[in-house]
């Protein structure tokens, strides 16, 4: 039984979001290095993040998964499509940690300072057009 990975991820609650979505489909997955993130988020980047893998023979059904997940058209809370105000498109990455702004500057510094995880992260939808960032 040869694993692969599908997908990488910075935290655990978010490989095991996607797990779920996957055993919903029938596919079997696993969760890597789950606890060695949780232990120090630090360790995420030296380690190669939290590891979501699936068997090889599932791969194509996965990939179909994953596929479907990405091209969901996003909306607010009152179900209207959110459309970027630069370019018009609405295809996003989700999820992306943003350090933008004055709270994230401080929050960098800090972390550089003190050697700590960042303390201030926001999730943004980011634009795969253009990069503009739109609060979630
Ligand atoms: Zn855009």
């Amino acid at each position: 039984m040869e694993l692969i990975t599908l997908k990488v991820f910075d935290s655990p609650i978010e490989a095991h979001i996607l797990r779920s979505k996957l055993e919903s489909e029938d596919i079997e997955s696993f969760v890597f290095d789950e606890h060695s993130v949780g232990i120090n988020m630090l360790y995420a980047q030296a380690i190669g993040g939290v590891k979501l893998k699936i068997r090889e023979t599932d791969s194509e059904r996965a990939l179909s998964v994953l596929e479907e997940i990405n091209n969901t058209k996003y909306t607010n809370d009152n179900e209207e499509l959110i459309i970027c105000p630069t370019c018009g498109g609405n295809d996003f990455y989700t999820n992306f940690k943003s350090s933008k702004g004055t709270k994230g500057l401080i929050s960098t510094l800090t972390s550089f300072l003190f050697w700590v995880y960042p303390i201030y992260q926001k999730n943004v939808l980011k634009c795969k057009n253009c990069d503009t960032e739109i609060d979630m």
